[in-house]
């Protein structure tokens, strides 16, 4: 029972995960999309389908754990390892540096992959990876729901599979067409995850 990619953005869409107006970007500027994980993440029945299909990308690639950066990448990672019967944990910054605590640990030659809920440059994803193999573990590949990396440098080292891509325009406010139209202008939350 696929998901389409079209049925994932009606889900993302319906949840309020995707949504349209004229946004205020953390990097100051202007985009008529804005997109929030967590607004997904709210719904644990949706959540658990769109993260079954993230998992299926990986059902071959016989890994025994998920791990995710926090905070994007905790629930993800959760359903993500549920639907594939393996284990899920996370990495967390502490004074800035990604680190497994909380007695989480990896094993020498343990296959893993890295999951994220949105990538846009891969750059804590691509810490967490180089955490875990220096922990030894072998990071088969990586992956998120939503891939934003369209225009970015990718940081990410290893394989990398999604479920949707969005490339969102984003303009300077000079040349932002709904400036233009008058529209009220709105700063959505900001971003759960430093990447
Ligand atoms: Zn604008």
């Amino acid at each position: 029972m696929a998901l389409s990619q079209e049925e994932i953005i009606e889900i993302l869409k319906e949840t309020g995960a995707l949504q349209k107006g004229h946004f205020r970007l953390s990097s100051g500027l202007h985009s008529a999309n804005y997109v929030q994980c967590s607004q997904l993440l709210k719904f644990p029945h949706l959540a658990e389908k769109v993260c079954t299909e993230l998992a299926n990308q990986f059902k071959e690639d016989n890994i025994s754990m998920v791990v995710g950066p926090a905070i994007g990448g905790i629930l993800v990672a959760y359903e993500v390892a549920r639907a594939l019967h393996v284990e899920g944990i996370f990495a967390e910054r502490e004074n800035g540096v990604m680190t497994l605590r909380r007695g989480f640990h990896v094993d020498k030659g343990q296959r893993v992959i890295v999951i994220e809920d949105v990538l846009t440059t891969g750059g804590s994803a691509q810490e967490v990876v180089e955490l875990l193999q220096s922990m030894g573990a072998e990071v088969v590949a990586a992956g998120s729901i939503i891939d934003r990396t369209a225009g970015n440098t990718l940081k990410l080292k290893v394989p990398f599979k999604s479920l949707v891509k969005l490339n969102f325009e984003t303009f300077t406010e000079d040349n932002c067409p709904m400036c233009q139209e008058g529209l009220p202008i709105v700063k959505p939350g900001s971003r759960p995850t430093k990447q």
